[in-house]
């Protein structure tokens, strides 16, 4: 099994709900277990600032799959959720990626792994750091190392499971 980290994202269309049935939807990934799941957070758009503010979480996966499959897998959950391509970085009912998948460094077309922005994103590094704070990134660094400069830029919602 290879551990993998999904981040999630959502500002439109009751953006929790978005997130909790995107979560199911991992829960019913075949060949997968959701092993881990992080608060909900806060956040505010990057891009386009005349949207809503977003709602975030970091999802821990043992997996089987292959990148790809799980990143088709993770877009057919966004289409299933209504998910419509309007301009980059815009609003979105879910937005699914593939923050980490084990110690995977990949650069090809469809996908990028580490996710490319990963390192610049609290969204992404606090929760991950919440769920795993012993967590080494693929280059080396340890999360714990990046995370201090990224304290306090992020709105701790509530627990999401267990
Ligand atoms: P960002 O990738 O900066 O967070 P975004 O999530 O809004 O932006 P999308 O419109 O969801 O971007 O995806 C654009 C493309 O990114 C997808 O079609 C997919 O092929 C590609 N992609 C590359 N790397 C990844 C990854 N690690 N996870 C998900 N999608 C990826
Ligand atoms: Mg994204
Ligand atoms: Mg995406």
């Amino acid at each position: 099994m290879i551990t993998c980290y999904i981040g999630l994202g959502a500002n439109l269309n009751n953006p929790e709900q978005q997130i909790l049935d995107a979560l199911n939807a991992l829960q019913q990934l075949p060949q997968t277990e959701l092993t881990a799941v992080s608060s909900l957070y806060g956040s505010k758009p990057l891009g386009p600032q005349d949207q809503p503010d977003y709602l975030n979480a970091v999802a821990q996966l043992a997996t089987t799959l292959e990148p790809l499959a799980l990143l088709d897998a993770l877009q057919a959950q966004e289409l299933a959720q209504g998910r419509e391509r309007k301009r980059h970085w815009g609003e979105r009912n879910i937005d699914l990626d593939i923050i980490l998948y084990g110690d995977l460094q990949l650069r090809s077309e469809r996908l990028n792994l580490p996710h490319h922005e990963m390192h610049k994103r609290s969204f992404v590094l606090l929760p991950l750091a919440e769920i795993n704070p012993q967590l080494v990134l693929p280059d080396g660094r340890a999360i714990a190392t990046i995370t201090p400069e990224f304290d306090g830029q992020l709105h701790r919602l509530k627990r999401l499971w267990h």
